[in-house]
């Protein structure tokens, strides 16, 4: 299949409508999308992503008006977050309408909907005639990709278009809020920290360790992710210290100690999250074989670095 790389927001969603899956740009990461009521398109982002049938997808709307279509009720500690956060990088899980597809939910009685704050991505879901069903358009187990190359890097001849716009300015995948219990849990760190959430609804839980759980909450956390090529060590207090090689690479606050062939400074935290996945896919096509990475402090963005690079550590 010919992958079209379009910069019109209608073109891209002429296509959604059409039934084909189109990869968008967000302020988290790039989306691949799919209209939620085509299950046949659904299928296709799995099919293009190698993506696990039990791991859910996110659905993306323009407008918080939008929720009433896809959840079944609206919890009041939801309406909380929706008037704080949205549009912007969270995710709700709520119960689901009946009418969401279990391709969609993979199964579950819930659904996870996001409001991007993006432009870009905002005139496209407009243009779309339902919601967007999109996990993030890289291959399963790969970086995410926060510009419209890495997508294609990854997903060319997989899907039908690629809607181009900037660099992600976040870099990291959306905070996720399970607001189906009560207290909200929350099941995935991201831009939006748990002390911010909790400055808004206190009783917030912290996630639960996924390790001591069979089926997480929140099934994607159980899949090996955001891995380049290259082997990833983790380094600071309680963690290895960075002996550089030849060949390797470094991504931190502070400057590598010792030899390293390719360093990636990041002035502040946000930088950092922003720099992450694409400092490694750029490692992976010089053929790093190891990328040291600082830990950040376990504050603010820091934790859902740190969340990140843990994961991306994992052999
Ligand atoms: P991605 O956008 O690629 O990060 O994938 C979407 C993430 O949202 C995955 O980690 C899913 O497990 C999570 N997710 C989507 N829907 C639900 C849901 N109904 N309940 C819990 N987690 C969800
Ligand atoms: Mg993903």
């Amino acid at each position: 299949m010919q992958t079209i790389i379009t910069e019109s927001v209608t073109v891209a969603a002429t296509w959604i409508n059409r039934g084909e899956v189109v990869a968008f740009p967000t302020e988290t990461v790039y989306g691949l999308g799919a209209d939620i009521t085509n299950e046949t398109a659904i299928e296709n982002i799995f099919a293009a992503k190698g993506r696990p049938l039990d791991n859910p997808l996110i659905i993306h709307i323009h407008s918080p008006g939008q929720i009433q279509d896809v959840a079944s009720e609206i919890p009041e500690t939801a309406n909380t977050f929706i008037r704080q956060f949205f549009p912007g990088p969270l995710t709700l899980i709520l119960n689901r309408k009946e009418t969401i597809s279990p391709l969609v939910t993979a199964g579950l009685p819930t659904v996870g909907i996001r409001c991007p704050n993006h432009p870009v991505a905002r005139e496209f879901l407009k243009r779309c005639n339902h919601p967007v069903a999109a996990p993030s358009a890289n291959i399963s187990g790969r970086p995410s990709a926060t510009d419209w190359k890495a997508v294609h890097d990854d997903l060319k001849e997989k899907i039908r278009c690629v809607l181009k716009g900037p660099q992600s300015a976040l870099g990291l995948e959306s905070t996720i809020v399970d607001c189906s219990e009560t207290p909200p849990r929350l099941l995935r760190s991201g831009a939006i920290s748990l002390e911010t959430l909790r400055k808004f609804v206190p009783e917030t839980r912290p996630p639960v360790d996924t390790e001591k759980h069979v089926r997480p909450k929140s099934p994607g956390l159980k899949y090996p992710h955001y891995s380049p090529s290259a082997l990833v060590k983790l380094c600071g207090p309680g963690y290895s210290v960075c002996e550089g090689e030849a060949g390797s690479a470094w991504i931190g606050l502070s400057s590598p100690p010792g030899k390293i062939a390719k360093t990636c400074l990041c002035k502040d935290m946000e930088e950092y999250a922003f720099r992450l996945f694409s400092f490694f896919r750029e490692c992976d096509r010089e053929h790093i074989k190891t990328i040291f990475c600082e830990m950040p402090p376990a504050e603010g963005i820091g934790i859902a670095i740190r969340d990140r690079l843990k994961k991306a550590a994992e052999e």
